[in-house]
């Protein structure tokens, strides 16, 4: 059974051809500059890497070029495209809808497109490219995979913010959170690596990438996470903001006579974070390296991000009255062996223990806690494309 994983953005488009025997990557790859001149593709298969320039107009142009060179005689892993069984989906998106992953049909498509009003950049690109697939291979059963799903267990507490209520109700207005795919993947691999049900555990997954957010999960459910409404709240990230006082956008706005939108979506999203803080990089690579060399702004990024993370490990501990375990994903969370061990030291007090031996490592998972620690502390490299290659199979074929 071959199932295709597609992730769209609005520019470029993601994907893996899974042989689900085994759950092997045949290929895998990358599209961008998608809608403008002089697309790329970048495509891996059988250990070799290629680069290819054409034009894509648009998702199904783009998807079309993925096909024929996952088809292409002589180098080609699919013989006939019609060789993919299913298609899933990753869509950022599914409000109240859709509370776990779900067979495409044109009343979801329908519904997720009502919800691209609280996400009106990251949902449309999902669509497009369920629409393009339905165009393409229209017998092929697809599956939306949704980043707000696993957020669906929080309880009202968690997702209704101190404001009138009568906004939740006119306008949908609350906590859904995000990077779902991917907390619910390290939650069960960490269950799995401690050895116990996930039912009977406090996890704390931590998932630290260019957008980052935390979520506490409590015998296998989502109880509270630190983005919002929208990817823009928690912790600070690359670029985002994370928390801050709301009366900053209205202050902003009106001393430098811009709008608040202009302040939301250009300043707080794309130019805030570490890179804002450091005025010198949103990567975390760059900014450890001029840390090391003495640079200050980039050492104080790095402290209000660390600090930031530290806070919201507590506070989850808080509400769950208690933590099994802490886990570290997504490029910063896997990678980054400074930020573990610092975010690890300053929750010394609540009993976390690392080995520092243990914690030198890089991308592999890994229990890097003390054999006394109180709190496990674990790496577990992200797979969202396995969870939703796994959820199309389940949906479609079962
Ligand atoms: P995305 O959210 O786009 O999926 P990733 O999860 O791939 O991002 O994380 C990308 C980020 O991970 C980079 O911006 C960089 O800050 C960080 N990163 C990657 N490798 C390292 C490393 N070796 N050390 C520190 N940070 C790293």
């Amino acid at each position: 059974m071959k199932i295709l994983v597609v992730n769209s953005g609005s520019s470029s488009l993601k994907y893996q051809l899974f042989d689900m025997v085994g759950e092997t990557v045949l290929a895998k790859g990358l599209v961008e500059r998608i809608g403008s001149q002089g697309s790329v593709l970048t495509h891996q298969a059988d250990g070799r890497k290629e680069k290819m320039d054409f034009e894509s107009p648009n998702h199904e142009a783009a998807l079309r070029k993925v096909f024929d060179v996952l088809t292409a005689s002589g180098t080609g892993v699919l013989k006939d495209i019609k060789e993919i069984d299913a298609v899933g989906h990753r869509v950022v998106h599914a409000g109240e809808k859709y509370a776990s992953s779900v067979r495409i049909t044109p009343e979801v498509v329908a519904a997720l497109e009502e919800c691209s009003e609280l996400a009106p950049l990251h949902n449309p690109p999902g669509i497009t490219g369920i629409r393009a697939i339905t165009k393409l291979l229209p017998e092929v059963p697809q599956v939306g995979v949704f980043d707000t799903a696993f957020h669906q267990t929080m309880p009202k507490e968690a997702y209704i913010y101190p404001i009138p209520y009568e906004y939740y109700e006119r306008h949908k207005i609350r906590r859904y959170g995000f990077h779902g795919t991917s907390h619910r993947y390290v939650s069960m691999r960490a269950a799995e690596m401690l050895g116990k049900p996930i039912a009977n555990l406090k996890l704390i997954t931590c998932h630290l990438g260019n957008g980052s957010s935390i979520a506490a999960v409590d015998g296998g459910r989502s109880v509270d996470t630190s983005m919002g409404f929208t990817p823009l709240a928690g912790i600070p990230m690359g670029t985002r903001s994370g928390d801050l006082d709301p009366a900053i956008v209205t202050f902003m706005a009106e001393k430098d006579g811009v709008t608040a939108e202009h302040v939301v979506q250009k300043i707080l999203n794309k130019q805030s974070g570490v890179l804002g803080v450091s005025g010198l990089s949103n990567d975390f690579r760059d900014l450890e390296e001029a840390a090391e060399a003495g640079n200050e702004s980039a050492a104080l990024a790095l402290t209000i991000f660390a600090n930031g993370l530290r806070k919201y490990i507590a506070a989850y501990a808080a509400i769950m009255n208690g933590v099994d375990a802490i886990i570290f994903t997504a490029g910063i969370g896997e990678n980054s062996k400074e930020m573990r061990s610092r975010v690890c030291e300053g929750l010394k007090f609540f009993g976390v223990a690392i080995d520092e031996e243990k914690n030198n490592c890089r991308g592999i998972e890994r229990d890097i806690s003390m054999p006394g620690s109180k709190v496990r502390v674990l790496i577990v490299p992200t797979n969202e494309e396995l969870v939703i290659a796994r959820d199309t199979r389940a949906i479609v074929f079962s």
